[in-house]
């Protein structure tokens, strides 16, 4: 973060607007919409300000002469819009006195920049890329735009009109944080931005105890992380993560995920890897009913999704048993996320009608799969936590019967910045799976792997091509 964004009460003092044409034109009328009162050098003599009414052109000093003998008394703010070579000697001038300075598209001599700004009333955001890309952070600001209620900013005033007499009656910070995330998730913020605020202000009112309405019980939602790349969350992964006190994560899980989680949430890693021990299920299990019970919102935030090879059904069989509320939120699981990543059409016409997804942590795990279930060509086997019994599964698939030749893609960090992809045939499979370095990764077994981008990429291109293009 280059930039810290601040709100400025543009009422404490006059802003000094230099330049000249629709660049200085527009941030005049961006200052005087914030409420400054505007000592205006126009230096281009235009001192037209008919599209004003008279209370906005009250707040409108006009100045002539040298924009460098204009007096800074008092000034809180020094901008400059097409102001030409004047621009940087305004800006001195301005430094000088240690005043904050923008000069418009020059970095080198603004102390501060504008954001792109989304403008809903009481409700203002400020987006900024550190005057990388004002491109770029228009784009945001569209996206933001439309993810906003209309109203938000009529949701924000009318949470302000009642936060003195709320915050009398309930003195606790935290209690009263819950109360008005229950205003605002529920019906009476609904009623605010169905745009009836009289039934929402009645709605307020008739909460006798505000101070018990806080009292909500506490939830456990599982929620599926994806693979890595944080875009893959779902929307309502985010909201979850948006709206939890505490965050119980994996080790699969990503740093970039763990970051849209609401800042002040409690974050505790309970994974384990391989070879190390984590805190053991029983403790997790524990941990998720205790949070629930002292009235929190907890996340169990897991790699990928919660119910493939993620023990989300013994966490949720423990929170029954408890009498715990929970939710299930699904996440694209490693494999989807590693076949899309590398182009990898799981099924394929008639050519490739089954997937198995499969475990096989360790040699001895996967000495117990019955390969021979998994021989049909049409089938494309897609293995979890595979790299360590990689020998065990090619013994395994070659003795039930399946070809040497069968295509094989390795699938490591999958959809991560590190990830690697490297493909070849099951008969390879442990020199394959020795290239990718470390985990986590996929395995993917059968003829659609031929299809995928590094095979294609590779000298194989040849090898298999005609197989499957053949299924007409
Ligand atoms: N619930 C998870 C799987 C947990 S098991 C899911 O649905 O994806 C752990 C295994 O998932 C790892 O051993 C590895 O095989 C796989 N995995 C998880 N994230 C991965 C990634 N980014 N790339 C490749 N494989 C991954």
């Amino acid at each position: 973060m280059q930039y810290l964004p601040v709100f400025l009460d543009l009422r404490t003092g006059p802003v000094l607007l230099v330049g000249a044409g629709d660049l200085a034109r527009a941030k005049l009328r961006l200052l005087l919409a914030a409420g400054a009162h505007v000592r205006f050098a126009a230096t281009d003599g235009n001192d037209e300000l008919s599209d004003f009414d008279t209370e906005t052109r009250s707040r409108i000093e006009h100045v002539s002469g040298d924009p460098l003998a204009v007096t800074l008394d008092n000034v809180i703010a020094v901008l400059c819009a097409g102001a030409g070579e004047t621009g940087e000697a305004v800006a001195a001038r301005a430094r000088a006195k240690g005043i904050p300075v923008n000069v418009m598209d020059d970095l080198r001599h603004s102390t501060f920049i504008f954001p792109a700004i989304v403008d809903r009333g009481d409700v203002v955001v400020a987006v900024g890329t550190g005057g990388a890309s004002p491109v770029v952070a228009r784009r945001v600001r569209e996206r933001i735009e439309a993810l906003l209620p209309s109203r938000i900013g009529e949701l924000a005033s009318f949470i302000g009109r009642f936060r003195k007499s709320i915050h009398a009656r309930i003195p606790d910070f935290a209690q009263r944080r819950k109360f008005w995330e229950r205003i605002v998730d529920g019906p009476i913020g609904e009623m605010v931005l169905a745009g009836k605020s009289h039934d929402a202000e009645a709605a307020l009112h008739a909460i006798a105890d505000p101070a018990a309405f806080t009292t909500s019980a506490g939830f456990v939602t599982l929620v599926g992380a994806g693979p890595g790349d944080p875009d893959l969350l779902t929307v309502k992964a985010l909201r979850a993560l948006q709206d939890a006190d505490i965050v119980f994560y994996d080790d699969l899980v990503s740093a970039e995920v763990l970051d849209r989680a609401r800042r002040d949430a409690a974050r505790v890693s309970v994974g384990r890897r391989i070879g190390k021990p984590g805190i053991g299920q029983d403790a997790i299990n524990r941990l998720l009913i205790e949070a629930a019970q002292s009235g929190k919102r907890a996340v169990r935030l897991k790699g990928g999704d919660p119910f493939v090879f993620g023990r989300g059904g013994e966490e949720i069989a423990a929170l029954r048993e408890a009498g715990v509320a929970y939710d299930v939120v699904p996440g694209i699981t490693a494999g989807l996320g590693a076949a899309a990543e590398s182009e990898v059409p799981l099924t394929f016409r008639q050519k490739a009608t089954r997937i198995t997804f499969l475990t096989a942590h360790k040699a001895k795990d996967a000495e117990t799969v019955d390969w021979s279930a998994l021989t049909d060509v049409k089938m494309t086997v897609v293995v979890y936590m595979g790299i360590t019994a990689a020998d065990s599964i090619r013994t395994g698939l070659l003795a039930a019967g399946r070809s040497p030749q069968t295509p094989v893609g390795v699938f490591a960090r999958a959809t991560r910045p590190d990830a690697k992809a490297v493909v070849g045939t099951l008969d390879e499979l442990p020199r394959l799976v020795a290239q990718v370095e470390k985990g986590p990764a996929i395995l993917i077994i059968g003829d659609v792997v031929a299809l995928s981008l590094p095979w294609r990429n590779s000298e194989l291109a040849q090898l298999h091509s005609t197989l499957l293009m053949a299924a007409e």
